[in-house]
């Protein structure tokens, strides 16, 4: 009988997951792929979103384009997960699994910073970018902006990078550039703290476009009667518009479960097994030593697939996941740059930077349609 995977979670780490499994061995498994929405959206659409680029139709990709050999998809939103017992419990139903891998991503704790909901706009979510959309066209007669990093470890770390120069861009074309200012506050001290070169690359970028970039500075909250930001180390900074980048954390049933410690799930970062067997974590779920990108989901994904591949056709181990990957950034002006990371294969990790052009513009496009192409088939555009 084949076995019966269950795949928590149907994101960057989820859908690569079923694929990779699903191509390899369709015939010895049974997976039940399980999200609660119907469908998935890139974490950078979320950028192309609140900057008006693309409409909100042109970037979901709708879960019922699915169709693997041996993969069966479920909408339904995941309440119990027992690691111990391999049970998961949903909305609907009870799944009993013979593997069980959570890709459940990342959650928001907007009230970890006081103001931000009042005063502020969160743009991780895809809702929170639809309103911080609206707040920057509503935006004009130009003013202070504020970007700021809230918590200490955050999705793609090159994103308030991006969005700052986004912001600069955008007000550019609407003549406000001149009217405005626009500081980027981060508790990281650097924007790719392992990498100098690539560090150095990007902060010459933001000063070149006049942004204020404050680095190991974190807003602890907003006074929203008076729209200051309060930082950790005593500044404060005024804010006609505040775009924040909210506190991180696991979702709620996860924390819930007994596989979490300190807020994550600590795994193998070679395997990606959790401490109950035949359990797996992968994505932005785990506290494996990686950023929290899709990238890297993507990489962890292909690793665990090779993992379980071997373990049901009874094949020798596969290598251990390399913790490389590439992010592409958005440098304003239809430029994009491209940072490329290894966090586990040598001594100290490496970034590697590539400057900004139209060519990797496009290569970014490319790169999108092949995962929604590899993911939801040759019929989804
Ligand atoms: C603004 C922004 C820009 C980004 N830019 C980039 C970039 O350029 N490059 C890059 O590599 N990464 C980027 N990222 C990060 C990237 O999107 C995430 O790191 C990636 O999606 C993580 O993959 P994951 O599989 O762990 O989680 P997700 O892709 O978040 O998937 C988790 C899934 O679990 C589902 N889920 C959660 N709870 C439940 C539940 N209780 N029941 C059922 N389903 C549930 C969710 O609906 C979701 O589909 C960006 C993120 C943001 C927000």
């Amino acid at each position: 009988m084949a076995d019966h995977v269950v795949v928590l979670g149907a994101g960057f780490g989820g859908l690569e997951l079923v694929t990779g499994i699903s191509e390899a061995i369709p015939d010895k498994v049974h997976i039940t792929l399980i999200d609660k929405s119907d469908a998935f959206m890139f974490g950078f659409s979320k950028l192309d979103v609140m900057f008006g680029r693309r409409q909100a139709s042109e970037v979901w990709n709708p879960y019922r384009g699915i169709d693997k050999p041996g993969v069966e998809f479920r909408q339904e939103t995941v309440t119990a997960i027992d690691p111990e017992n391999r049970r998961v419990v949903t909305d609907v139903a009870t799944y009993d699994a013979d593997i069980l891998v959570v890709a459940l991503g990342a959650d928001y704790d907007v009230a970890a910073t006081p103001g931000l909901a009042e005063d502020g706009f969160e743009f991780y979510s895809f809702s929170g970018a639809e309103r911080a959309r609206d707040a920057l066209v509503a935006f004009n007669n130009g003013g202070a902006v504020v970007v700021g990093v809230l918590g200490p470890f955050f999705k793609c770390p090159g994103a308030p990078i991006e969005t700052a120069l986004l912001v600069d861009n955008y007000l550019a074309k609407r003549g406000l550039r001149e009217s405005s200012t626009v500081h980027l506050v981060s508790p990281m001290p650097a924007p790719i703290p392992i990498s100098q070169k690539t560090s150095s690359a990007l902060t010459a970028i933001l000063e070149e476009h006049g942004i204020e970039y404050w680095p190991g500075s974190k807003v602890n909250r907003l006074d929203p009667e008076h729209h200051v930001a309060h930082l950790d180390d005593g500044r404060e900074l005024s804010y006609d518009l505040f775009l924040g980048i909210p506190v991180h954390c696991a979702p709620e049933v996860v924390v819930a479960s007994e596989l979490v410690e300190d807020g994550w799930i600590p795994v193998d970062p070679a395997t990606f097994a959790t401490k109950f067997p035949n359990v797996y974590a992968i994505g932005d779920v785990t506290s494996a030593p990686v950023p929290r990108a899709g990238g890297i989901a993507e990489g962890e994904a292909a690793t665990v697939a090779k993992v379980l591949i071997a373990k049901l056709t009874e094949d020798s181990d596969p290598l251990p996941y390399d913790g490389s990957a590439g992010c592409y950034v958005e440098l304003g002006g239809d430029l994009v740059g491209r940072i490329d990371v290894n966090f586990l294969s040598y001594d100290t990790p490496v970034a590697k930077f590539t400057a900004p052009s139209a060519a990797l513009s496009e290569e970014k496009q490319a790169w999108e349609s092949a995962r929604v192409h590899r993911w939801f088939g040759p019929n989804v555009s």
